[in-house]
């Protein structure tokens, strides 16, 4: 089948939901995918920021056709190795103390957000910032702080307050109906917008002081992408959830929260479950993903930098400020539409993303070598060059 006929068919049986560019892929392989017309691609999107380890990862691969084989589900009525394996690995990696799996970052989230209402015990409200992006769930979208996700689906939750990031004095002037705040430590698709250290720290200790419960939104920051494990960890504050999804499983559905000692046991049996949530395929697989990152997060920095600087380099007027860390990465694209620069630059081979009203956004592997980082820059280079 050709790109023109799966979009046929596509289009004729998917909801169109998403708008969409006209490629179908076919196959990946590393940095590297195909559409069904045999063009190659570098990828610069992972999926939006899921396929850390590349596509086709022959020890990943194995690792799902084993599990699959051995036993791929028996819901959370039984303990599964891969799964308890996985939690002790996420705690390790956080110093928290328990893992609640589900499959995706708007359950994550949904999850995190019921741990808040039940440790609130009455105090209900959730802070979260403008800009923000948790989901599109009815109560995800609600804790979302962008209005334009909110149009033709009210009422939403209650509930939630939006306060503009880095304004200190809306956080303190909040009343005693919270029960937490939650932040992303770099807002995605709000337009990779960092939150400043200062602040972090800041309204962690105001969190603190006030026992609100610290929510971190990690779906899109977490597991390796901005150079640690998780973004938080570059702020030296402790949270007491940490939501994560995007990278874990290498392309496989899965997602959850972490928590600290002290919620450990605030949902008890039966407050909350999801039948699929950790089955034992894709815990297999999130196993090997973190073993594959392992030595390769202390170069995610690094390889960030050298994007940033290079782009920085080419000195074109249509770029403005470049932000982001570690491997996420926004582009500010001046006085022209992201999404046309996006098209062009899939037509030119390279897979992107935008983000926010005019932002370019990579989310490249974390695994990617510097020749495929370079094919990728001269190929934007080209496009930013025309389109100034
Ligand atoms: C993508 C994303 C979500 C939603 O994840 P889904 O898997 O699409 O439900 C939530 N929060 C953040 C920060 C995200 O980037």
């Amino acid at each position: 089948m050709t790109n023109q006929s799966l979009k046929q068919l596509s289009d004729n049986h998917i909801l169109p939901t998403y708008s969409r560019y006209p490629i179908a892929f076919v196959k990946g392989q590393g940095c590297r995918l195909w559409d069904a017309d045999g063009k190659e691609y570098i990828d610069f999107a992972s999926g939006i920021g899921v396929t850390s380890i590349g596509h086709g990862h022959p020890t990943w691969a194995k690792a799902i056709a084993d599990q699959a084989g051995e036993l791929s589900h028996v819901s959370n009525l039984y303990y599964t190795a891969p799964a308890a394996k996985l939690a002790l690995r996420l705690t390790e990696l956080t110093d928290m103390a328990g893992v609640f799996f589900a499959n995706s970052g708007a359950e994550a989230n949904e999850g995190a957000i019921k741990v808040a209402r039940k440790y609130g015990n009455g105090r209900s409200t959730i802070v979260t910032l403008e800009g923000s992006f948790h989901g599109r769930t009815i109560t995800t979208l609600a804790a979302t702080g962008q209005d334009k996700f909110h149009q033709h689906f009210h009422p939403l939750t209650q509930g939630f307050r939006h306060v503009p990031p880095g304004d200190m004095a809306a956080l303190e002037a909040q009343g005693d109906d919270i029960c937490a705040l939650f932040i992303e430590p770099i807002q995605g698709e709000g337009g990779v917008m960092p939150l400043d250290k200062e602040y972090v720290q800041a309204a962690a200790e105001l969190c603190h002081k006030r026992g609100w419960l610290l929510l971190i939104d990690e779906v899109q920051t977490g597991i390796g992408r901005t150079g640690k494990w998780f973004g938080y960890q570059h702020f030296g504050v402790k949270p007491d959830v940490v939501s994560f999804a995007k990278g874990i499983a290498g392309g496989l559905p899965l997602g959850g929260f972490i928590v600290s000692e002290k919620l450990r046991n605030v949902l008890a049996p039966g407050d909350h479950a999801t039948t699929y949530g950790g089955n034992a395929v894709c815990c297999a697989a999130a196993l090997t993903v973190l073993g594959i990152l392992e030595p390769v997060i202390s170069q995610v920095e690094e390889k960030g930098e050298y994007i940033r600087t290079k782009i920085q380099e080419m000195n074109l007027p249509i770029v403005g400020e470049i932000r982001g860390r570690g491997l996420m990465i926004g582009i500010k694209i001046k006085d022209y539409p992201p999404a046309a620069i996006n098209a062009k630059l899939l037509e030119a081979g390279l897979a992107a993303l935008t983000a926010g009203a005019d932002i370019l956004r990579f989310l490249p592997p974390l695994i990617i070598e510097q020749s495929d980082i370079d094919a990728g820059l001269k190929i934007l280079h080209n496009i930013l060059r025309l389109a100034t």
